[in-house]
């Protein structure tokens, strides 16, 4: 029987669908990435899938492919149709239908571009797409119009009008790389744009998206760690969204993340059915910090196309945070943000614990309940601060 999910412990899952390969092209990278499922005939060979699924896949070729490494496949458990992993990598029959409210770009990225690949909306940062190139694909994938290339949106990242546009705007400081998946770049090549970006003497601060760490934790190699070490200050927010996904592959290449002195920060999408509940949750946000990650961000699901069956309503990501926020420890906690729709960025949502503003004072819950007065400050009447400044010059006599 499978551990709990909710188990602390880290359990390797290789090689389970693939126990006839040796461990040797199991730890290769290029091994997992040339092995990855992505057709109809090497799922079925695997899983016995269902009605919705089957139809899912046959029908995600034109939208946003499916491909799945076997490190990550080896989560999926084979008995079980709504399995939290399968969810997330899995195409659904649902994929193909659009929902009103749904958008192909629903964070309006792609009018917030000065150059293409350089999305410019936050007055100091910039997210630089810089592959539309995954190790897996997410089926809520935010960028579900230019990931994976078979969509009819293509990524073309302009290099070179990129760059100029980062030194000549000085008041960027900060940058994200993200895509597609940078560190699905060769250790040479992703060196070259970290020089690049290193060079601009504004950009203080280089982050990376990446969720390779959880797809592939093969690829985390010491070589590219040494690598990415060289430019420093520099921080990388991994994606993971279910307890199970921290295994003991994943856990020892965060490790060696962490041993280069990358700080690591942790980005999970609220999912209806895969960590839409609080035990999930917490499971998932211990396990981050055993790993040295901080959780960042929990973001309530975009309104992409086709997305309708793993949102959830607002209030329960609410519920979430609610169910965390003083019942564990405080870096565990994440913050619920919405990317507001059509451009408004993140846009972070609070359970509500001041209940009351009066007048010279306010009214609190705190996170059992219990209701607390926190008065505003009394300015000092003008008597008293003279008799004190009497008082004090008659002992400077
Ligand atoms: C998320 C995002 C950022 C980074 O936001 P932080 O809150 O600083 O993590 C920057 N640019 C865009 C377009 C983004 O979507």
């Amino acid at each position: 029987m499978r551990p709990s999910d909710l188990d602390p412990a880290f359990i390797s899952h290789a090689p389970g669908y693939w126990s006839g390969e040796s461990m040797e092209r199991w730890d290769d990278h290029r091994w997992q990435l040339r092995n990855r499922v992505d057709s109809l005939m090497e799922l079925e060979q695997k899983l016995n899938l269902t009605d919705v699924e089957r139809a899912g896949v046959l029908l995600a070729g034109t939208k946003l492919a499916m491909s799945i490494t076997p490190h990550f496949f080896n989560l999926i458990d084979r008995d079980d149709p709504d399995c939290p992993i399968r969810r997330q990598v899995i195409p659904r029959i649902e994929e193909g239908w659009t929902a009103p409210e749904e958008l192909a770009d629903p964070c309006g990225e792609d009018s917030h571009m000065p150059v293409p690949g350089l999305v410019h909306r936050y007055p100091d940062r910039v997210l630089f797409l810089v592959t539309d190139r995954c190790a897996s694909y997410c089926r809520y994938c935010t960028r579900s119009r230019v990931v994976s290339g078979v969509g009819e949106q293509h990524l073309e990242t302009q290099w070179e009008p990129a760059f100029k546009y980062l030194e000549q705007h000085t008041e960027v400081r900060d940058v994200l790389l993200s895509g597609g998946d940078p560190l699905l770049f060769s250790d040479e090549r992703l060196d070259k744009i970290l020089t690049r970006l290193r060079a601009i003497p504004h950009i203080q601060f280089v982050r990376i998206g990446s969720r390779i760490p959880i797809f592939l934790p093969q690829r985390i190699t010491p070589e590219l760690c040494a690598m990415l070490k060289k430019h420093h200050p520099l921080f990388i927010s991994i994606h993971t969204n279910h307890p199970r996904e921290l295994t003991t592959e994943v856990r020892d290449a965060l490790g060696r993340l962490a041993d280069a002195g990358i700080p690591l920060g942790n980005q999970s999408v609220l999912l209806r059915g895969v960590n839409d509940d609080v035990e999930v949750q917490k499971a998932l946000v211990h396990k981050l910090l055993m790993c040295r990650v901080r959780p960042y961000y929990l973001y309530q699901c975009d309104l992409i196309t086709g997305s309708s069956h793993l949102r959830t309503s607002v209030a329960e990501g609410v519920a979430v945070i609610e169910g965390l926020r003083g019942h564990t420890t405080g870096y565990a906690v994440p913050q619920f943000v919405i990317d507001g729709p059509g451009g408004g960025g993140k846009i972070p949502i609070n359970p509500n614990y001041l209940i009351d503003t009066g007048s010279g004072h306010v009214t609190l819950r705190n996170f059992e309940g219990d209701i607390f007065e926190y008065p505003d400050p009394t300015p000092m009447p003008q008597a008293d601060f003279e008799r004190l400044h009497q008082e004090a010059l008659s002992r400077s006599l």
